[in-house]
């Protein structure tokens, strides 16, 4: 098959290894720079143009879209879609998980435990929103951050209401959760591809830290997920419309509760990890679903 990468470099470790795993199953492997790539929408055979030349003859794409390029990254996404180009991730789906707040809400609404969350834009009533979070300690999260900036674990109420005024400041969207003490700085990811967990880790947050992100200095270990947590991780999975996601949870004392489900997972932590080709797994679904015109979002959300 003709596979597309859609990335903005070749050298990511999750590109190259996309690729090499393409290769690998005997598949013509090439990535394209969708910010390079440019569109006729109005035409009635939609096609994607790159360097002066439709793209033509893939069978799909993989997304690998930045969380800062998801407007036009999932443009280029759809035209592919709308030529019948099976794409892994559709348009739809990872517009979705870049919204931190709907995929709240969607996966609330297929009853996943989640952390207790308020959110809020410039609300007055700070105590009101702390309340709903269950009081402090809680965590304050500013919408747009990636990679553990921007949360803030706030210890007394006199921290959570500086932190949430601060905030208000910035003019930002927030999030207050409750803070999940007895994960113990502790979080899981789950890999999902095609409603199945291939690949499971554990990350655990550097000394003194209670974010256990790996660009804030954690460490990774492969785990065995228990049933619950694995069924938490597809129905999470499935509520947002993703075929491949990272999902992240946390063990609270009411069980698996989920952060955040990601629509573009880096493959570098999880395969050092878990051993697991992860990547392989990703070309393996595509063999088995890439029909034209496959596109199927029902999510409704
Ligand atoms: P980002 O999307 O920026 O990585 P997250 O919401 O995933 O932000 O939070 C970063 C890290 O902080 C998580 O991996 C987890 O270890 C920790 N964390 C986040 N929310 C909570 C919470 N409610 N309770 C306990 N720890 C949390």
């Amino acid at each position: 098959m003709k596979i597309a990468v859609l990335s903005r470099k070749a050298s990511l470790y999750s590109t190259r290894r996309l690729v090499e795993a393409g290769r690998e199953r005997g598949h013509e492997m090439h990535v394209i720079d969708y910010l390079r790539c440019y569109m006729d929408i109005t035409s009635h055979k939609p096609v994607v143009m790159f360097r002066g030349e439709p793209l033509t003859g893939f069978s799909a794409v993989i997304p690998r879209i930045g969380a800062s390029r998801t407007f036009y990254g999932t443009a280029v996404v759809r035209q592919f879609e709308m030529q019948g180009v099976f794409s892994v991730n559709e348009s739809q789906g990872i517009s979705r998980s870049r919204d931190k707040l709907r995929s709240l809400q969607l996966l609330s609404r297929q009853g996943i435990g989640l952390p207790v969350t308020g959110f809020a834009h410039s609300t007055k009533d700070v105590d009101g929103l702390i309340h709903i979070a269950g009081g402090a300690p809680l965590v304050v999260k500013l919408l747009e951050g990636t990679q553990g900036i921007g949360v803030v674990l706030a210890e007394t109420k006199k921290a959570a209401e500086s932190v949430i005024e601060a905030f208000r400041g910035l003019d930002a969207n927030i999030l207050v959760q409750e803070y999940i003490k007895e994960a113990k700085g502790m979080d899981l990811r789950a890999i999902v591809v095609g409603g199945k967990v291939v690949a499971a880790m554990r990350r655990k947050a550097a000394e003194g830290e209670f974010r256990s992100n790996l660009h804030r200095g954690g460490t990774a270990e492969a785990i065995k997920l228990t049933p619950e947590e694995r069924s938490t991780a597809v129905r999470s999975a499935k509520a947002m419309g993703l075929n491949v996601s990272g999902v992240d949870m946390l063990r609270s004392n009411h069980g698996a509760v989920v952060m955040e489900v990601n629509s573009s997972p880096g493959l570098e932590g999880i395969e050092a990890a878990t051993e697991v080709n992860v990547a392989a797994k990703i070309i393996e679904f595509i063999e088995k679903n890439a029909a034209p015109s496959r596109t199927k979002d029902r999510v409704k959300g």
